[in-house]
């Protein structure tokens, strides 16, 4: 007979395994980034000109952000805040590497923590495809930085055409040039070996993509993968058949790049067709977005938005952004409150269940509930970007519906409701001013928490620089350095 305490340890253990049970299977999780994506160059967010059909399908189911924000109007500090959830003004990596010819070998801080690390301890299988731009040398190898597996170009961009690039290459290499050099010609890798591509370089990370997720499937544990197109980042070469998709489109740069998103667009139908074959849909959070705004000079488009790629101005870092996942988020109308590339670190972590021990601040916040409810998942709290110029610095902060905005060199803040005006035309700072004032005196003290850029762009200059006046560096509103991006 069960006397009271073995009946009371009997139900215990009949709920614990029905906990157990009904704990839901963690989700795979799929970044798909684009690279110098502009706001309105996907037809789900209103492009008038370029078709795309598989983004538009999950977009539909999924929900879409208008007011999402990359880490930075450009490309490696927009990557390094993605991986470490902070900026990436806090740990000097506030500007593009230096190639590696250059720079000696530097990367992003190996004391800062990636997701991708967070989720391989906690179990996830773990791939980065494409462009990496974080560090080449062995230490900041993705391999190093949390990835199981990775097949791509460690540099800030990579040429599309493996017969025009691999030729081009061969013959440096003839010419006795240092191989190192070439960016955007070098042979692509696996893990750190060469491979000879023979697809278009989008088509071929897509394949990449979608054996990782064959292979992924094959596991017993969830995966997580970084697919890092760099389309429709320069140089702008499209195929012959993805241009011919756009007969209506008479200007030719618009051409060349509306053909380089649609082979984007081709690869995210292939990478949903994996998940569908693989029965990994349905508990697959995909999360797509650009690392920065369009490059207008070279056929983007960021319509309604003021500015270009680099710009604190909406269009260099409002970009296109999504959620998708059958099991949990809703298809439904925009989520038109904030969001940060940087609420991705621990947005994902939660998800993941994972332990946070070595992670440092975090800058984002989980937004997973407020993206489900159509809530706002930061309510009073700002959303900063800085762009140092030669001789200032270019500031946005955003906070709810308002964005304070220091642009150009001329001491001067604008304030804006980007909500209501997302182009940025009726400057509010008369109307405003205390407001106004509470967003530059945050921006400051946000500032005062950089660390010292730990490396420059290639202008000699900046090492001059830095030994003469980095002390003064925190002073962001005047400050006049001597590098560019
Ligand atoms: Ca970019």
């Amino acid at each position: 007979m069960l006397n009271k305490k073995t009946l009371i340890s009997a139900l215990f253990a009949v709920c614990a395994s029905a906990s157990a049970f009904a704990q839901p299977e963690r989700p795979n999780i799929v970044v798909i980034l684009a690279d110098d994506l502009g706001y309105s160059d996907v037809s789900f967010n209103g492009s008038k000109d370029i078709t795309t059909p598989n983004l538009d399908k999950l977009a539909a189911n999924g929900t879409v952000m208008t007011s999402a924000y990359a880490a930075h109007p450009f490309c490696g500090p927009s990557r390094a805040g993605l991986m470490t959830g902070r900026y990436p003004h806090r740990f000097g990596s506030q500007f593009n590497l230096p190639t590696n010819h250059k720079s000696g070998g530097l990367g992003i801080p190996t004391d800062e923590k990636f997701i991708s690390k967070v989720l391989q301890e906690s179990g996830y299988y773990t791939v980065a495809v494409g462009k990496w731009h974080l560090g080449e040398t062995p230490e900041y190898h993705p391999n190093a930085r949390g990835f199981d597996d990775y097949y791509g170009f460690t540099g800030g961009g990579h040429d599309y055409f493996p017969e025009k690039y691999q030729k081009k290459y061969q013959a440096s290499l003839a010419r006795g040039m240092d191989a190192t050099i070439f960016d955007y010609i070098r042979p692509l890798e696996r893990n750190g070996k060469e491979v000879r591509e023979t697809e278009y370089v989008t088509d071929g990370l897509a394949r990449e993509t979608a054996a990782y997720i064959d292979k992924a499937s094959k596991q017993d544990k969830p995966f997580f993968i970084y697919a890092a197109f760099n389309a429709p980042h320069t140089p702008m070469q499209a195929k012959d058949e993805d241009m011919a998709m756009f007969p209506n489109i008479k200007d030719k740069k618009r051409k060349v790049y509306a053909g380089m998103v649609y082979a984007l667009d081709r690869a995210v139908g292939r990478i949903v067709d994996q998940l569908k074959a693989s029965g990994e849909y349905e508990n697959t959070l995909i999360v797509f977005f650009s690392d920065n705004g369009g490059k207008t000079p070279t056929g983007a488009s960021n319509e309604p938005l003021r500015g270009r790629k680099g710009d604190t101005l909406e269009g260099g870092y409002r970009v296109p952004m999504f959620f998708h996942w059958p099991n949990k988020i809703p298809a439904r109308d925009n989520y038109y409150h904030v969001i940060s590339a940087l609420d991705l670190f621990p947005t994902f972590a939660n998800l993941a269940g994972a332990d946070l021990t070595g992670v440092k601040k975090l800058d984002g916040v989980d937004v997973l509930d407020a993206v489900i409810n159509g809530e706002n998942a930061r309510p009073g709290q700002s959303v900063f970007a800085m762009r140092h110029r030669y001789g200032y610095s270019d500031v946005g902060v955003r906070k709810d519906n308002f964005k304070a905005l220091r642009f150009g060199s001329k001491d001067e803040w604008q304030l804006y409701d980007v909500n209501k005006d997302p182009s940025e035309t009726k400057d509010l700072s008369g109307k405003y001013p205390v407001l106004l004032s509470q967003l530059k005196e945050e921006a400051e003290i946000w500032a005062w928490q950089h660390a010292e850029p730990k490396w420059f762009h290639i202008h000699r200059e900046g090492f001059q620089w830095r030994e003469k006046a980095m002390p003064r560096f925190h002073e962001t509103f005047n400050y006049k350095p001597m590098y560019g991006e």
